[in-house]
């Protein structure tokens, strides 16, 4: 599964599904080579950071 940075999922051609987001650990990551990957210590931060605004982006 691919999304923006606003949490909005993305369809195979790359184009947001309409009101359909996603956060948490299957949400966002570090992207290393166009692979994400896990990074030990981190994950509090970047699905706190990515749920704010996929919940901020869902009630605008
Ligand atoms: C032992 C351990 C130590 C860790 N230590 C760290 C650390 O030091 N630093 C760090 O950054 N990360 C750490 N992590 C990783 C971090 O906890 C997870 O990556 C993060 O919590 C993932 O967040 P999430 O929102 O994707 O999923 P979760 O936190 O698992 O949240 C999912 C939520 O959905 C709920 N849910 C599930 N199914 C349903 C349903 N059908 N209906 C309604 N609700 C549902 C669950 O009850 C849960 O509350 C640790 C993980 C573990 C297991």
């Amino acid at each position: 599964m691919q999304t923006q940075p606003s949490g909005e999922v993305l369809n195979a051609q790359g184009t947001p599904i309409p009101a359909l987001y996603a956060a948490g650990r299957t949400a966002c990551g570090l992207a290393t080579l166009g692979r994400s990957i896990y990074s030990p210590g981190l994950s509090l931060a970047d699905t706190t950071y990515f749920g704010r605004e996929a919940g901020r982006a869902a009630a605008g």
